[in-house]
């Protein structure tokens, strides 16, 4: 068994950013520049925001960190989002999710100018990347890509199995996997909280992409011997014996699914660092495609 370790993967993407921003600095040219919009006092919504905030300073990128308190409108939120989009300076829009009960994800994920959405959450950058035009991919599907390729993970005629259907992970993952590009190329079954016999499908898939939510729901009995598998969940569980007092789980019962696989992401450490890395590669093409 080998790790598809994300950190090293990530760490590679953001050398080569990091270069080619060194360089528009010296041509004199704009450097990228994301805006990230975080509301309410989600612990977990705050760490990722940090960690997409401090990526951006690693690469050479300038960040603008937006704060809002729950209690924001959906109407003032949308207006900030105008301004955004109206302000040239900003390459990059990212609304953290999730959004407090009062207000449309939907409705703010479509009012982010396509150009600037390097989440690739918007309904136009989804319909190209199903139609395999160029534009923003969603991040964390975009980041898995990029670690199978770093690694050069064979996916050419291999079963692939994603588990979860969100708009966000699990759905455009499947469209990925099964597009006739390198790290494609998949048959692809598309697992969800409906399907029976997931145990069977999970059996016969050369990769997973376990994208449910649920903490080591992935067991060894589910696995093929030889199988690559990635884990996209994060869950925070409480834990006293941690000065945080959480952990994080995985979707996948690393322990005992591990020993059977040729390849597998660790958590954390493995999709995480990618999703990241995949955020800023959006947002540098944005500045690019935008001057
Ligand atoms: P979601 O809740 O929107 O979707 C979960 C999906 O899992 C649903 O489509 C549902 O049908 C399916 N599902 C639920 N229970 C199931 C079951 N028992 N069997 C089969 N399918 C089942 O979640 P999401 O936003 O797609 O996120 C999934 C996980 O990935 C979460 O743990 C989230 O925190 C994590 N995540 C991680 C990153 C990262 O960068 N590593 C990014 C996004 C999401």
């Amino acid at each position: 068994m080998k790790i598809l370790d994300g950190k090293l993967a990530a760490q590679a993407v953001k050398e080569k950013l990091k270069i080619a921003v060194e360089k528009l600095k010296a041509e004199g040219k704009k450097v990228p520049h994301l805006a990230a919009i975080l509301i309410g006092d989600n612990g977990a919504s705050a760490t990722y925001v940090a960690a997409k905030v401090k990526a951006c300073e690693e690469t050479g990128f300038i960040s603008t960190l937006l704060r809002y308190d729950s209690s924001i409108t959906a109407t003032q939120l949308l207006e900030k989002i105008t301004e955004l989009n109206k302000n040239s300076a900003i390459d990059g829009i990212l609304v953290q999710l999730p959004l407090p009960a009062h207000i449309a994800e939907e409705e703010v994920i479509k009012a982010i100018d396509p150009a600037k959405d390097v989440d690739g959450f918007h309904p136009v950058n989804l319909g190209k990347m199903v139609q395999g035009q160029s534009g923003f991919i969603p991040a964390t599907p975009y980041g898995i890509m990029l670690l199978l390729e770093h690694y050069q993970i064979e996916t050419t005629g291999k079963n692939a199995v994603v588990i979860g259907r969100s708009n966000i992970v699990g759905r455009p993952m499947s469209i990925l996997l099964s597009g006739n590009t390198p790290q494609g190329n998949c048959t692809v079954t598309l697992c969800h909280s409906r399907t029976k016999e997931l145990e069977t499908h999970c059996k016969q898939a050369d990769i997973i992409v376990a994208a449910l939510g649920k903490p080591e729901f992935l067991q060894a009995n589910m696995i093929k011997k030889g199988a690559v598998v990635i884990d996209v969940g994060i869950t925070r569980v409480n834990d006293n014996t941690k000065k945080s007092g959480f952990r994080l789980l995985g979707d996948v019962h690393f322990e005992s699914v591990a020993p059977l696989c040729s390849w597998i992401t660790p958590v954390p450490g493995g999709v995480g660092p990618m999703t990241i890395a995949a955020l800023l590669k959006n947002t540098f093409q944005a500045c690019q495609q935008r001057h």
